[in-house]
């Protein structure tokens, strides 16, 4: 599959696709506290993304059972959400989320501290965030998608932490994963040209300690091998003329 570009329809429907999912996500906030079990948030996160008349993306995509992928401290992501898994204080809890609006679809991620975490949890939340948005620095037309990887790695790179390689952003549209994959560490080769109309999930994940993923046995969670903290930070963006706006973030 190529890169797509979208036409001016295709973007006002991915627009109007992050703009909700942008709303599912603040929406969820305050239920994100000690007692409420990742299934509970998951299902909370369902009614609000049918509310808008729109339909989860990550449920029973590759079998996944969960409309959202809520995953705790040393789980990086695709966490399967559970009566079984109870938010504590002190966790920090990563929610990702996406949607399908018009046959568009839309797909973000969050990190939150539940109550006091550790100083060294708070940077990595803060650094993870902030890799994002050195990463989209370098989205313009007529750079590569290497220098995203590059700025994202780079930021990362100076606090030694540990960026996630077995895992990627991708492209979006009308499919959930589409080219180009997008790493979070530079590459050998500069990779395709940015050109206005692509739209892309940009997605650091960072952990505090190692780079070091594996899977559990669900096929689904992916934790640290050193089982060290991790935070997610992911937004929809469009490239344009100009700045790339960000899709799922208007605030
Ligand atoms: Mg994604």
């Amino acid at each position: 599959m190529s890169v797509t570009i979208k036409t001016a329809h295709e973007i006002e429907l991915m627009r109007e696709s992050g703009h909700i999912l942008e709303k599912v996500h603040d929406g969820l906030i305050p239920y994100i506290k000690p007692g409420m079990s990742t299934k509970e948030l998951d299902k909370i996160g369902y009614d609000l993304i049918l509310s808008y008349g729109c339909k989860p993306n990550f449920l029973n995509y590759n079998g996944f059972p969960g409309s959202f992928c809520i995953s705790l401290n040393d789980e990086v992501v695709h966490g399967i959400p559970s009566d079984d898994k109870i938010i504590q204080e002190g966790d920090l809890v990563k929610i990702d989320a996406g949607l399908i609006y018009k046959g568009y679809h839309s797909d973000a991620a969050r990190t939150y501290a539940v109550g006091e975490v550790s100083p060294d949890a708070r940077l990595l939340m803060e650094v993870t965030k902030q890799c994002f948005f050195e990463g989209i620095k370098a989205a313009r037309a007529g750079n590569h998608l290497n220098d995203i990887s590059k700025a994202i790695g780079a930021h990362a790179a100076k606090f030694r932490f540990g960026i996630v390689r077995d895992l990627v952003g991708h492209g979006i549209g009308t499919h959930l994963h589409e080219d180009p994959e997008i790493p979070n560490f530079p590459q050998k080769r500069r990779g395709v040209k940015l050109l206005p109309g692509m739209t892309l999930a940009i997605e650091p994940m960072i952990n505090l300690g190692r780079a070091d993923v594996a899977w559990l046995d669900d096929d689904w969670t992916v934790v640290t091998m050193d089982g060290s903290l991790s935070a997610h930070y992911e937004n929809t963006i469009l490239i344009t003329d100009g700045e790339p706006e960000i899709l799922t973030l208007t605030k």
